[in-house]
């Protein structure tokens, strides 16, 4: 009885999913031709990306307007990730969000500065209530802008579902012409079992596609046996814009049958740091292309991944041949093939598997806590998509923890020893991950006795680093003891150069001033529309921390009238 019931429920919601998508029922947020710098779902660092972003015209300050009635239920402002952002909740229970903006439109903008003045920080989240600040479809919310990680000017929009599942929003009827076909450019099969081979080698090889006429791909003549599975990079571009956005669906054939499928409808913010099992992880970081592997191997639950027969994953036979096909199409079903021919061959030499064995194995479900020199390496179980070996190993203040060449699922915690160290700059230390200029990039440090702790999320190489120097503060657009009663704005360039700016605070005559921190320019900014002074004489202080704590203070004397 009860499996019945759990049957019928399912076939209900999937059946009211499918009918229940409003079409139509959100309008263009901007006024705009929608072109796109990046569409829904592609391959983004750690994340698959959730909206669509609409390109604004290599400028900021384009309105936005509501798509829809609903109220604002979220604000969010922060120096990085979606800087200044609005989610704006709708009466069928879905959610816009507009990320990146320059400012609000007035009434939000002025519940913005109350809330931010309240808190004494540029930095807030807050969650009005449904009948504070209520928005009619077509009301002015917001003008585009670039604010917090945003490489340049563009309007990051999201539909959101009633379980806060972001979703493409092509399939709410916003239109984007594209007459393009999607384009491959690179074909991977990988050789999954020790007995597996690809063209002799048990390594993961390269397959060369001869382009066809129709924008279609034909793959060179591949040997295989065992279990393999193919990967493959590609792009999409609309019309308009030269970006490479994401594909919209992936389908795979083995010999006619449907093998594999993925869709880039919809998924979970908790499922979206898979992409780093779903991607060919290595391969990225070593030639900065995004393979998707089109087999689904262990620890990657990602819904996006559909109709699966055996997880993709072919077994091919002695003397057998077959043929594979991958069907790639884009949201306007712009569609290209690409068909390999494979011939099944049992090997007789092999290429072996390049493996670099080290004395650090690790089983993916086991936590391990590795001590090396002065260092302590703690790996949580689950951390690792797949058991494997690292290169663990630590010369005096610099531990080196493998490559970031495998992906981490958790983060691992890193402790260093530091009871020998000088007494005077005990304060100032910190453990830095190496850029690729080899600066110690700043960790959350914690100091714990003679121990310092940091956790990291990437493998690589960490130091034990000393940032004894303070931020540096330079007024940009007033001097000391002048006459400003022009100036529109107080602009400040803040610096630090080791571990990083942490926080800041500034007043005026004692009063606190809302300063916007642009990270991008190290610039701070403070409006006199805010009208905190009502002084000819004002005193104005700022103090910039760093990371370790080291301190600039900075004060200067400006008139006003
Ligand atoms: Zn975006």
């Amino acid at each position: 009885m009860k499996k019945i019931k759990v049957l019928f429920f399912l076939c209900y919601v999937s059946l009211f999913a499918q009918e229940e998508l409003p079409d139509n029922y959100f309008s263009n947020p901007v006024k705009i031709p929608l072109v796109l710098s990046g569409n829904f779902g592609e391959l983004r660092n750690n994340h698959f990306h959730s909206g669509l972003d609409i390109k604004t015209q290599q400028q900021s300050g384009i309105p936005i307007y509501a798509p829809a009635d609903g109220f604002i239920n979220r604000i969010k402002v922060s120096h990085f990730g979606y800087g200044k952002a609005l989610y704006l909740k709708h009466p069928n229970g879905y959610q816009t969000v507009y990320a990146h903006l320059k400012k609000y439109g007035d009434t939000i903008q002025k519940f913005v500065k109350n809330a931010q003045y309240k808190k004494e920080s540029y930095e807030i989240e807050i969650f009005p209530e449904a009948n504070q600040l209520r928005v009619k479809k077509g009301d002015l919310i917001g003008y585009t802008g670039n604010s917090g990680s945003s490489d340049g000017p563009h309007l990051h929009f999201e539909i959101r579902d009633k379980n806060s599942r972001p979703m493409n929003p092509l399939l709410f009827g916003i239109i984007i012409p594209d007459t393009e076909n999607p384009i491959a450019t690179n074909l991977y099969a990988y050789p999954l079992t020790k007995d597996s081979q690809i063209n002799q080698s048990q390594n993961p090889i390269k397959i060369r596609l001869i382009s066809q006429k129709d924008g279609s791909y034909k793959a060179e003549n591949i040997t295989a046996f065992g279990k393999i599975g193919f990967g493959i990079s590609t792009f999409d571009q609309q019309n308009g814009a030269s970006n490479k956005n994401g594909v919209y669906e992936i389908d795979t054939f083995y010999n006619g049958k449907q093998n594999f499928k993925v869709v880039f409808e919809k998924f979970s913010f908790a499922e979206t740091s898979y992409i780093n099992r779903y991607i060919d992880y290595k391969y990225y970081k070593n030639n900065k292309i995004r393979i998707q592997k089109l087999f689904r191997e262990s620890n990657n639950p990602l819904s996006i991944i559909k109709n699966e027969n055996g997880n993709g994953i072919l077994d091919i036979q002695h003397r057998l041949n077959s043929t594979y096909l991958i069907k790639v199409r884009d949201f306007n079903k712009n569609t290209i093939f690409i068909s390999i021919p494979i011939i099944g061959e049992r090997p007789e030499t092999l290429t072996p598997e390049i493996t670099n064995k080290t004395e650090d194995f690790v089983y993916t479900q086991e936590g391990y806590s590795i001590t090396k020199g002065k260092f302590n390496i703690y790996i949580p179980a689950n951390s690792l998509y797949e058991d494997t070996y690292l290169d663990i190993d630590a010369k005096v203040d610099t531990l080196k923890l493998h490559k970031d060449v495998i992906p981490l699922h958790k983060k691992l915690s890193i402790s260093i020893d530091i009871s020998n160290y000088n007494k005077t700059d005990i304060d100032k230390l910190y453990i830095g991950r190496l850029n690729y200029k080899k600066i110690p990039y700043y960790i959350k440090t914690f100091r714990k006795g003679n121990k310092l702790i940091a956790k990291t999320k990437k493998l690589g190489t960490f130091v034990l680093a000393v940032d004894t120097k303070n931020p540096e503060i330079k007024p940009i657009n007033f001097l000391n003891k002048k006459w400003i009663s022009k100036n529109k704005t107080l602009k400040i360039k803040i610096t630090d150069d080791l571990s990083g700016i942490s926080s800041y605070r500034a007043t005026i005559n004692g009063q606190f001033i809302l300063m916007e921190y642009d990270y991008k320019k190290d610039v701070l900014t403070y409006d006199f529309k805010d009208q905190i002074i009502s002084e000819v004489e004002n005193n104005l202080k700022l103090i910039v921390i760093d990371n370790v704590g080291n301190n600039a203070t900075f004060e200067s004397t400006f008139y006003r009238k």
